[in-house]
């Protein structure tokens, strides 16, 4: 038996640890498993490099409850711990044995996924527990069983043990105010939330509660898109599904894994942000990806994955991470990439997801240039019949020189709704002018931004005095009112639409035309939206 103080720089670091290392008590578990599969990729490591020798047998990793002597088990059949291991690992806090383990087999085996870094997650085990039990025996076939115990305070017991076979057993004595954990559900539930893709089988009450291989973990020419399709399906068992996806796969200069799936998006109600969840090493981390995603891609669904990014990740730590950075900004890549790669490939298929993908591309057009740039080239207007699609480009070569005003800037035509405002439209298309439609509810904002962001775009809707600004104006019809009575026809229009700033016409008609047009400037007409919006558009 030896008896010794647990070496710490701080007095007592326990009630630290308890605290403030992690806000969220459900933690332990995910700490205690990932350590129990850390030291079962290692015996795999070991045994594929040979060091191991013979057959390692089932090395299922089983979580048992207790509710009588009120005790959480955690069993594995990894690498075990020899007595100076133990000494090293679990008593001196904050020395990590993972980062050692990978440090000497980097590139073997698996001995590069490895989840643990810092040396402090086991101790989370004292924020749910009065007592911890550490049963352990190493692979070395010469190695004794070893026992370790310790209540929370600075001090441990450290003595041989039987154990028959290789491995760990950790033995929580869950604490008075953690009684909450000695229930099955809850147990499975956390499970369930943070073990659910770990790369080795875990066992709860027999069942196993993992998929070891999910999709993003396999190579994407291993995959069929009823695979992906599949793997959405498990994710969102009750979603529509997906549009299409992103298989992210990079291993320089950062690790990133991970599928992002575009789900159908149309109505603002069928927004759900923290649709994306973050795993280390196919452990669960968090549905929170703010920063890491960018803004314009929360809407999207599926997993990320980076060993790069620690575990207790915390708000302030990722913004300033500069992994953190270079993932968000290959993600845009990513995704501007293969939505180019879509444009050009089958640009009947891509227009026909336009109405779903459109608002991603406008979002991520009004917010992050680098995206704009790429954008520009499969940014689609639909004409408002919806059966033509332009580029920025197809569309001032289709509609010039026609749709060019004084200034020399090319006029967008089009309408917030093709139900209302279609007789405007139809006069519009009567002078030959091409009406677009911008109806859904990011375009107001989308019009106001691209006039500041494209250079020589004015957008104009098909309800406001267009001719008068066009070069083309003075081609076109000329009113066959005298001025005098255009104002009588503008008072008596005015007062009846409640409206001062109107424009009234009548023009020498044909078949299509409206015999009389009522319009409104453009900028009295955003003025009077955005009074409406409060201001806020
Ligand atoms: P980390 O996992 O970040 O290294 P932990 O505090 O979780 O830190 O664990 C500290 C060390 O204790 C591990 O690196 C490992 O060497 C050892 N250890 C913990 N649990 C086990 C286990 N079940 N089997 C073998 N070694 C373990
Ligand atoms: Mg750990």
């Amino acid at each position: 038996m030896q008896k010794g103080a647990i070496r710490v720089q701080t007095e007592n670091i326990f009630p630290i640890i308890k605290k403030f290392l992690y806000s969220d008590h459900d933690i332990f578990l995910r700490e205690l498993v990932s350590n129990a599969v850390d030291a079962t990729q290692k015996l795999k490591t070991l045994a594929s490099v040979g060091e191991v020798k013979g057959d390692i047998g089932n090395i299922d990793v089983t979580v048992t409850l207790d509710k009588e002597k009120k005790t959480i088990t955690i069993s594995d059949r990894g690498v075990g711990m020899t007595a100076e291991e133990v000494d090293k690992y679990i008593n001196q806090v904050a020395f990590s044995g993972a980062e050692e383990f990978v440090k000497k087999y980097k590139g073997q085996g698996d001995g590069a996924n490895i989840i643990g870094h810092f040396g402090l997650g086991f101790y989370s085990s004292f924020m749910v527990s009065s007592q911890v039990e550490i049963f352990t025996r190493s692979w070395r076939p010469e190695a004794k069983a070893v026992r370790w115990e310790c209540d929370g305070s600075p001090e441990y017991q450290l003595e041989e043990t039987e154990k028959a076979e290789r491995g760990t057993d950790i033995v929580l004595h869950i604490n008075e105010e953690s009684e909450e954990f000695l229930d099955e559900h809850r147990i499975r539930t956390i499970l369930e939330k943070f073990c659910r893709f770990l790369p080795v089988p875990i066992r709860f009450e027999d069942k196993q509660i993992n998929n070891t291989t999910p999709a993003w973990v396999k190579k994407p020419s291993e995959l069929s898109a009823e695979d992906y399709q599949n793997f959405y399906k498990e994710l969102y068992p009750f979603a529509e599904p997906p549009l299409f996806w992103i298989h992210l796969n990079v291993d320089y200069p950062f690790n990133l894994t991970g599928i992002l799936y575009f789900p159908k998006i149309t109505k603002s109600y069928e927004i759900q942000k923290d649709k994306i969840n973050l795993y280390s090493n196919q452990v669960y981390v968090t549905d929170e990806v703010k920063d890491i995603v960018p803004e314009f891609l929360m809407l999207l669904h599926g997993v990320i994955d980076s060993p790069d990014i620690p575990l207790n990740v915390s708000r302030s730590y990722l913004q300033g991470d500069p992994n953190v950075k270079k993932i968000n900004a290959h993600i845009t890549k990513k995704v501007a990439d293969k939505l180019d790669e879509m444009f050009r490939n089958d640009r009947k298929a891509f227009e026909e997801k336009w109405e779903h993908t459109g608002l991603f591309v406008k979002y991520g057009m009004m917010t992050d240039d680098k995206f704009l740039d790429k954008a520009n080239k499969f940014h689609v207007f639909s004409e408002v019949s919806g059966d033509k699609f332009y580029t920025l480009e197809e569309y001032r070569t289709a509609t010039a020189p026609l749709q060019t005003n004084k200034e020399n800037k090319l006029v967008i035509l089009y309408v917030t709704n093709p139900v209302q405002q279609d007789s405007y439209v139809q006069a519009a298309k009567a002078k030959g002018y091409t009406v677009v439609k911008l109806d859904t509810m990011v375009d107001a904002a989308f019009i106001n931004q691209m006039e500041a962001k494209w250079e020589n775009v004015q957008f104009t809707r098909v309800d406001a005095d267009i001719a008068d600004n066009l070069i083309n104006a003075d081609a076109q019809a000329q009113s066959v009112l005298s001025e005098e009575q255009e104002g009588k026809l503008k008072e008596l229009f005015g007062a009846q639409l409640q409206q001062p700033n109107i424009k009234v016409e009548l023009k020498g008609l044909n078949a299509q035309e409206q015999p009389v047009i009522v319009t409104r400037s453009e900028f009295m007409r955003r003025m009077k939206d955005m009074a409406a919006m409060g201001g806020s558009a």
